[in-house]
């Protein structure tokens, strides 16, 4: 009978591409996806270390999951990811029925070490090592999307922001080869991708060294591949944002004009602690430039509120910081220290319920913001890639260029295709429109 896979991924953009070459690999050997944990012969959970609530949320689910295998021995549960990284042992002390713990980018050999778990009858440990040459990309992608990829351009990342435990988990960064990555574009389009995700953890700092491709070029060269229709990238670092990518996102049509720039706070003196490597002041002269484009382009966020040290001047900042910037959208969350993080060795003084307190306010101001914008859209014809059944009482849901939600009424359209969208209403989070004949 044909063995059935489960896999179950927590976290970023970059993870949810990890499952689908993970889903790959594991289909490549004659495995078949299962419906749910219960039918499934090896659940694979990819997991995600930025903040604590995600690892809790790994452990509550390897909990549920003890009892599975209880019942099933012949179950083969693999923990990947960041979380597999940085604490492999730490999960088989609270989770001993856990066969696999693999890091980042060991997805192409997970039937080989479920395997050898097997075969012995313990647990395996493959972590990620910084020394031994990583495949040049996962050689079985099994994409969910027909019509949207994400790729990736480069692993890693090679800053030290001091809260942040990606480059522990992920190591350094280390680019792809731009010719190798157009290939894979002119690929994806010819098999009907209309859209595609360029990933990086500091996308923008991509540099192909052999041949001194820089991202601004890999970007336009990307947007000129016929077939592609919207080009997206996530996330630019702002100490790597340059005009020359700021031009060629307004010559180039195809690249969205919407770019996830993170910030992380409005004050200089916690960017400084955070080692962020900017100040507000010159993440500001950024975004006046992006405003002063020839094209508009949406710019959205990233937040952290009670940072070690953070005073009460500093949130103030960061309020202030969202009023100047008008963001189209943000994630925000409360800090949580992380091991073995510049952080950690800090003291995380602000109490647990003044971030719960900063944090509402800093949402309900932005949620005023993004109302405030979006109901300047009434009335006007957008473009929206469909991407399936609206989750409101709408008929249709898809995206804008500029990465706006739009619920939509109007005749069926398949996921993957354009439709011209008439807005009739808005809220903070979406727009919502009828499509135009
Ligand atoms: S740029 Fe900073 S926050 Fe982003 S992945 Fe690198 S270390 Fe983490």
């Amino acid at each position: 009978m044909t063995r059935k896979y489960l896999i179950e991924t927590f976290g970023c953009q970059m993870n949810e591409l990890d499952s689908e070459k993970i889903a790959g690999g594991l289909y490549h050997a004659g495995m078949e996806e299962a419906a749910g944990a219960e039918g499934a012969d090896v659940i694979v959970i990819n997991t995600c270390s930025v903040r604590d609530k995600a690892v809790q949320k790994v452990y509550a689910r390897l909990g549920e999951l003890r009892r599975l295998k209880r019942e099933r021995p012949g179950l083969s549960v693999c923990v990947v990811g960041c979380m597999a990284q940085l604490e492999p042992e730490r999960i088989l002390a609270r989770a001993p029925h856990v066969d696999v713990v693999a890091g980042p980018q060991q997805g192409a050999r997970l039937e080989e070490l479920i395997e050898r778990a097997s075969r012995s009858g313990k647990p395996v440990i493959a972590r990620r090592s910084d020394d031994v040459p990583e495949p040049e990309e996962a050689p079985h992608i099994r994409r969910r999307s027909s019509w949207s990829a994400w790729l990736t351009i480069s692993e890693g990342c090679s800053r030290r922001c001091a809260f942040c435990v990606v480059p522990l988990a992920r190591g350094p960064e280390r680019p792809r080869p731009s010719a190798r990555i157009l290939e894979e574009v002119r690929a994806l389009a010819a098999a009907g991708y209309v859209e595609i995700v360029l990933l990086g953890q500091t996308v923008n700092s991509y540099r192909d060294r052999e041949v001194q491709v820089g991202f601004a070029r890999l970007l336009r060269e990307a947007a000129a591949v016929p077939g592609v229709r919207r080009l997206r990238f996530t996330s630019p670092h702002p100490g790597d944002f340059t005009d020359e990518l700021l031009e060629t996102m307004v010559e180039c049509p195809v690249v969205c004009n919407h770019v996830h720039l993170p910030v992380q706070s409005g004050s200089t003196r916690i960017l400084r602690a955070m080692r962020r490597g900017y100040t507000r002041e010159s993440y500001l002269e950024i975004i006046r430039k992006i405003r002063a484009a020839a094209r508009p382009i949406a710019v959205s966020t990233d937040l952290i509120v009670g940072y070690p040290g953070e005073t009460e001047q500093d949130f103030e900042d960061t309020l202030t910081l969202l009023d100047e910037v008008q963001y189209d959208s943000a994630f925000s969350f409360k800090y949580s220290p992380r091991p073995d993080t510049a952080a950690a060795l800090l003291e995380d003084d602000v109490p647990e319920e003044e971030k719960g307190r900063r944090l509402s306010l800093l949402q309900e101001r932005q949620r005023r913001i993004q109302t405030e914008k979006n109901s300047r859209w009434v009335a006007r014809v957008v473009e929206v890639l469909v991407e399936g059944k609206a989750r409101s009482r709408m008929a249709l849901a898809g995206r804008t260029p500029d990465n706006r939600i739009v619920n939509f009424d109007g005749p069926e359209t398949p996921p993957g295709s354009f439709a011209e969208v008439e807005i009739t209403g808005f809220g903070p989070n979406s727009l919502k429109g009828v499509r135009v004949p």
